[in-house]
């Protein structure tokens, strides 16, 4: 293995872009600071097969002087915003109630969608769990949001210190300026935690397919805004107290266009029920309509595989909350659920089974308090007790079981930790 130069990255990215060289060399208010920084990074839709030397030479240094598992296993469903919000809550999707990226609440007849704002900051929504930045302000602590689904609304009316409203089209480089400008504060005001989001893989791989050139370009991108970050945090001194946690919330599958499950029909003979949930995960809310006619008329469609919400396979741990609907039907691994004949893409998907490699995401955990190993497999469901040990607070109820922190902390002797 060739021999990584870590001088030639601090060399090649001390200054760039919109992220000014006065903010990068500006006084270093933290070189004397003690207080550790955890850094949960979120790479939407990278797989770990997009991790290699030549294309991500930053992520395959971090995973090389850290932990890595061979792949992170998503929660049921394989969906961005159930998965971003077991991270920070250690929950099962069932539990924390954000079952889907769009689902509706039968209490309430709301409906939550991603570009709904008023769903996005509603707390209705997110209640049902307590994510790590509330914890840590309960506890005294500072956190900072930079992109998280939950951030945007306040949670037992506690928002992070820090946050802002989603902005799809920030560049990495501005992404990364404010960032920096929040760790650069006094060591008392600077955050605990903070997070950083960048969905780069996740739109390359739905437009163009997972092994497209699209996803290479995207992947290279955001492997050198990897690089920016831990030079900028080295350069300003914080380097020694950080824990980089990098993670992704699922993979991304090929979806090709013949492989679109026409299921507009299917319902045909049941007025009152409703596809209410369409794509890799599916569902159906019954409104009255008989259960057993229902999934007799659904077990006519190929590669999809429908369940009573209650009867779902237990290792999918998912089938109690009210918002889950009726039904819930999975597409064998390039299908989709479509109630629109004409409907031709996205060439890539989420939302299969888990356990699916195709369905694995990445977790790197870097810093001076982690040990060089090579992990199996990880539930996403472990992160949060991670998270929750790094920062030395007490964890909220949750689902995971302490199985990561072993793995990769060092023993505090070793990490040179009080
Ligand atoms: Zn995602």
């Amino acid at each position: 293995m060739r021999p990584f130069s870590t001088s030639a990255l601090l060399i090649a990215v001390s200054c760039w872009g919109v992220l000014s060289c006065a903010v990068l060399a500006q006084a270093n208010p933290a070189a004397n600071a003690t207080k550790p920084l955890v850094i949960l990074v979120s790479l939407d839709g990278f797989k770990p097969s997009y991790l290699t030397e030549v294309e991500t030479p930053h992520l395959f240094y971090l995973a090389q002087q850290g932990s890595q598992a061979k792949g992170l296993i998503s929660a049921f469903p394989s969906l961005t915003f159930p998965n971003h919000v077991t991270l920070v809550t250690g929950q099962t999707p069932d539990h924390h109630g954000i079952v889907n990226n769009t689902m509706t609440d039968p209490a309430t007849t709301q409906r939550f969608t991603l570009g709904s704002r008023e769903a996005v900051e509603n707390p209705m929504w997110w209640q049902e769990a307590l994510p790590l930045w509330v914890t840590l302000r309960q506890q005294g602590k500072i956190a900072s949001t930079l992109f998280w689904p939950g951030s945007e609304a306040p949670i037992q009316g506690v928002m992070p210190n820090d946050w802002m409203r989603y902005n799809h089209h920030m560049t990495h480089e501005a992404r990364l300026e404010t960032l920096l400008g929040w760790l650069s504060r006094v060591e008392a005001q600077r955050p605990d935690f903070v997070t950083l989001y960048f969905s780069d893989l996740d739109s390359a791989g739905h437009s163009a397919g997972p092994d497209s050139e699209a996803v290479r370009l995207a992947t290279r991108k955001v492997d050198q805004s990897i690089g920016h970050l831990v030079a900028a945090l080295k350069q300003r001194g914080v380097w020694t107290q950080t824990t980089l946690v990098i993670v992704s919330d699922h993979g991304m599958a090929l979806s090709p266009p013949e492989k679109v499950i026409q299921a507009k029909t299917a319902l045909a003979a049941f007025p009152d029920a409703r596809w209410e949930w369409l794509g890799a995960t599916a569902g159906v809310r019954l409104n009255g309509e008989s259960t057993d006619g229902v999934m007799t008329a659904l077990s006519k469609l190929s590669n999809v595989a429908c369940w009573p919400k209650a009867s779902m396979p237990k290792r999918f741990r998912f089938g109690t909350h009210r918002r889950i609907p009726d039904i819930v039907c999975l597409s064998d691994i390039g299908y989709s659920v479509s109630d629109n004949p004409e409907r031709k893409g996205p060439l890539g998907q989420h939302g299969y089974d888990p356990e699916l490699t195709d369905m694995h995401g990445i977790l790197i955990v870097s810093g001076p308090r982690i040990r060089q190993a090579q992990l199996e497999l990880v539930s996403n469901l472990e992160v949060y007790g991670l998270l929750v040990n790094l920062l030395n607070v007490k964890a909220e109820k949750n689902d995971g079981e302490n199985t990561l922190s072993p793995l990769v902390l060092k023993p505090p002797s070793a990490a040179g930790m009080p």
